[in-house]
Order: C-alpha cells, then sequence, then structure tokens
C-alpha cells in the first residue's frame, strides 16, 4: 500500500511540478493527466518515473494515449482508492488554479512591464548588463507564455467537462422522460415502481388511468388536437403529482400515479379529483374554433399487498380501470370492486 501522508506544503509543490509538466505535453488538462503528473512530481513512483521518462525520450511530447496508458498501467490498476482520490480532487484542483494563474498571469505582466522599463533605461546607460538583462526578460516573456498557455488549456478543458456533464444530463433525461409531456416514461416509471416497493414503504397505492374514447377525440379534431388533450391530461397528473407521488405517461393515453404512504381509499379520492379535473377540461379546437370539454377519463386504483409483485399491484389496478370502461367510463373503480375476468 502506499502512504500519502505528505504534508501539505509538500504536496502544494508537488502540485506546482506538477502543472509546470502538464503545461508542457500534448495532453489535456484533465483528471487523468493531473494524476499522472502528480505522481511523477511525487518522487515516489519509481516505475512510473520511468516509464513517464522514456516515453518523453521517444515522444518529446505526452499525447492523450500514452498519458491515458500510464494512468491505468500505473496508478488505476494498482490503487483504485488512491486514484479515485486523485480524479476527485481535480476539480477542486482546476477552480484554484484557475484564479492562481489570473493572478500569476496579472503579476507576471506587471513584472514584464517593469523590466521592460528598466532594460530601456539600462540600455541607454550600461550596455553590458542589458544583455543579462535580456535573458531574464525573454525568461519572464517564456513564463507568462507558458502561462497563458495553460489558461487557454484550463479553461478549454474546464468547457469541455462542462458541455460532456450537460450533454450527459440531457441524455439521460431524454431517456427516462416522455416527450410529448415532460412526465417519466414507462421505463423510469417502472424502475420508480420497483424501487418504492422494495423500499417496503407502507400503504402504496397505484392508480392506472386511460383517456376515453379517445379514437373518436382523434377522428373527430386530428392527431394535432388529441396531442393537446394528452398534454392537459399530464398536466392535471403533474399537479396532483406534486412532490409527494410519482406520475407517468405510461402508453398512448395512459397514465399511471404512484401513492406511497397512501391507503386506498385516498388514492380513490385522489383519483376522484382527477377525473373531475380531466372532464373540466376545455380546448379550443383551432380549426372550427369550437371548445371542446366532453374530454372524459377512467381509472383503475389497487393498494399493495405485502409480498405482492410489482406486475401483481399492477395487474389489479388494470382490472380495475377494465371494470371502469366496462361500467361506463368516467369513474373510479378499486380493484376490490373490479370484475372478475372472464
Ligand atoms: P377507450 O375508452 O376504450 O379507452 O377507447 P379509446 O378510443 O381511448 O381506446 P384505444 O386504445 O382504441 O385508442 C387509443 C388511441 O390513441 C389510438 C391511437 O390512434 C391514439 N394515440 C396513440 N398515441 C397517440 C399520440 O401520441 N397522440 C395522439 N393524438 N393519439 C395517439
Ligand atoms: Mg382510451
Ligand atoms: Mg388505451
Amino acid at each position: 500500500m502506499m502512504q500519502y501522508e505528505v504534508t501539505k506544503e509538500k504536496s502544494a509543490e508537488h502540485l506546482r511540478q506538477a502543472i509546470h509538466h502538464m503545461s508542457m505535453q500534448d495532453a489535456a488538462f484533465h483528471p487523468v493527466s493531473y494524476a499522472v503528473w502528480y505522481e511523477y512530481s511525487s518522487g515516489e513512483h519509481a516505475r512510473l518515473i520511468d516509464e513517464v521518462n522514456a516515453l518523453i525520450e521517444k515522444e518529446k511530447k505526452l499525447n492523450e494515449k500514452s498519458t491515458a496508458h500510464v494512468f491505468n498501467k500505473h496508478i488505476a490498476g494498482i490503487d483504485t482508492d488512491h486514484a479515485k482520490k486523485l480524479v476527485e480532487r481535480f476539480s477542486q484542483v482546476v477552480t484554484e488554479m484557475r484564479s492562481s494563474t489570473e493572478k500569476t498571469g496579472l503579476q507576471t505582466s506587471e513584472y514584464t512591464k517593469t523590466l521592460d522599463a528598466w532594460s530601456n533605461e539600462i540600455q541607454q546607460q550600461e550596455p553590458q548588463l542589458a544583455l543579462q538583462l535580456d535573458s531574464l526578460l525573454s525568461e519572464t516573456l517564456m513564463m507568462t507564455n507558458s502561462l497563458n498557455h495553460l489558461q487557454g488549456k484550463l479553461s478549454s478543458s474546464l468547457e469541455e467537462v462542462d458541455a460532456l456533464k450537460n450533454e450527459m444530463i440531457k441524455a439521460r433525461q431524454e431517456a427516462l422522460q416522455d416527450g410529448l409531456t415532460g412526465l417519466m416514461n414507462r421505463k423510469s416509471f417502472d424502475v420508480a415502481l420497483h424501487d418504492c416497493l422494495q423500499q417496503h414503504i407502507v400503504d402504496t397505492s397505484l392508480i392506472i388511468a386511460d383517456i376515453d374514447y379517445f379514437k373518436k377525440v382523434n377522428d373527430s379534431y386530428g392527431h394535432l388536437f388529441g396531442d393537446k388533450v394528452i398534454q392537459a391530461v399530464a398536466s392535471i397528473f403533474k399537479t396532483v403529482a406534486g412532490n409527494s407521488y410519482t406520475a407517468a405517461r405510461y402508453g398512448c393515453e395512459e397514465f399511471v400515479l404512484l401513492l406511497p404512504n397512501t391507503q386506498l381509499e385516498t388514492a380513490r379520492e385522489i383519483a376522484e379529483q382527477i377525473r373531475h379535473k380531466v372532464a373540466a377540461i376545455n380546448i379550443k379546437n383551432t380549426i372550427t374554433q369550437h371548445m371542446i370539454s366532453n374530454i372524459t377519463i377512467s381509472l383503475g386504483v389497487a393498494a399493495y399487498q405485502p409480498g405482492e409483485q410489482p406486475e401483481g399491484l399492477f395487474s389489479r389496478a388494470d382490472q380495475a380501470l377494465y371494470t371502469a370502461k366496462a361500467n361506463g367510463r368516467n369513474r373510479v373503480t378499486l380493484s376490490s370492486e373490479a370484475l372478475v375476468a372472464a
């Protein structure tokens, strides 16, 4: 096991060296290159140092591939905990670095200006001394350049990380959301239901709902109008769900609501609320300018029975919905009132 009980000053020095090394490579400034060069600078990892030195001799600069290779071979594989810690610390370091390079950048440019002024003065008075100063000046310029370069690398890799993170969040959302309504889709609801039942939350109830004669809505007013109806119903489910329940669009014009800590009787009342809100929907048909207000929904409600599989709960709520449809639609039926399947 490696020991990493280095003092604060020592690790700051390693960090400074690591950043210096990193700024001279082709690989971007990211957790992997940071880890490699931090290890290199700490001087404790002989085989890593040997390999990096050999690579530099061969390739002059380390590119992404060689950097990743060194990381995988010498850091990630040996001590995953340590590698993880290094990677975690990276964002902290980047933030600190960003402000410190900004500051140093300013300081060096001030320094350059001062030296420049001196050098002009001395050039005229003592040409011999001016020669020495010139080399000092060019070193300072190089330092400024490398800092600027590093700063550029730093912000572009930060932007990349940000963009990547946003893309990941978006892709994740799209995979779990229904595009038309913004509600959860069937896939993520199934996961939520499974999780909820696994947590043994008492009195979990489930509502399954389906818009009545929706085919007729589509046929009479068009598919786009049908979409508007679906969105209006979805927003009712969203409102009713709030932060307490989980709503999803489960199929075409089918919606589900998962109610943890809710007994069957309360779930029935909530289903009734939804039914009333849907019956109150008014949507203008933009072609005929008529208000359409005869949208209704049927709902089935079931309460979780201990030991039951998610599919069992689902199928009892679905049976109740089927009964609501069979009994005339625009109504709420409990699983206990459901007709026995023929
Ligand atoms: P019931 O009262 O028995 O539920 O009758 P229904 O007409 O609602 O039932 P059915 O399942 O036969 O009809 C559902 C229709 O929903 C069929 C399909 O054309 C329509 N549909 C499915 N997805 C969408 C969608 O995303 N947008 C629109 N506008 N219509 C959809
Ligand atoms: Mg329907
Ligand atoms: Mg349907």
